[in-house]
């Protein structure tokens, strides 16, 4: 996969609220092109090896069954310096420390149901889209 390339996720407590169209809004506004999406839903082993690196955190059974518990749309995104510029625009895992206007002070209602996830590198960016799309759904 090309490097200026990232991964996404709206998670579920943003698909309850119906903030689909908001965030997707805010992700097309800020210049990223959609290469791949899709409503989807994880399975408990799909949340366990998508968040495998957590594995021993604390918060590791919590962030298992959040991420589990309804329909994320999953998303590859495409723009110049995707995965820096895509975690600027969402801001902080916590929301209570995330910079206005980022999609997680606008949306996040917690540290652990933060509305929106954003690869940490372009390595992960890769390796997730791949966990979610074939080659022949990203475009
Ligand atoms: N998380 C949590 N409690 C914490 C830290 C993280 O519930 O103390 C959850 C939260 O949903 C976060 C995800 O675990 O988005 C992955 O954590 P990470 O540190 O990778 O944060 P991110 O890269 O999503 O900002
Ligand atoms: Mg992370």
């Amino acid at each position: 996969m090309a490097t200026n390339r990232t991964f996404t996720m709206l998670k579920p407590d943003a698909v309850e609220k119906g903030y689909i169209g908001a965030i997707l809004e805010k992700i097309s506004a800020s210049g990223f092109r959609i290469v791949a999406m899709k409503l989807t839903q994880m399975t408990t082993a799909d949340a366990q090896s998508f968040y495998a690196i957590h594995s021993e955190r604390p918060f590791f059974a919590d962030l298992v069954e959040y991420m589990t518990r309804g329909p994320i749309v999953a998303a590859v995104l495409e723009k110049e310096n995707a995965v820096d510029d895509f975690r600027t625009l969402i801001g902080a895992t916590n929301p209570a420390d995330a910079a206005e206007g980022t999609i997680r002070k606008m949306y996040a209602e917690s540290i652990s149901a933060n509305a929106v996830h954003g690869s940490d590198s372009d390595d992960n960016a890769a390796i997730e889209a791949a966990f979610h799309f074939s080659g022949r759904e990203q475009f």
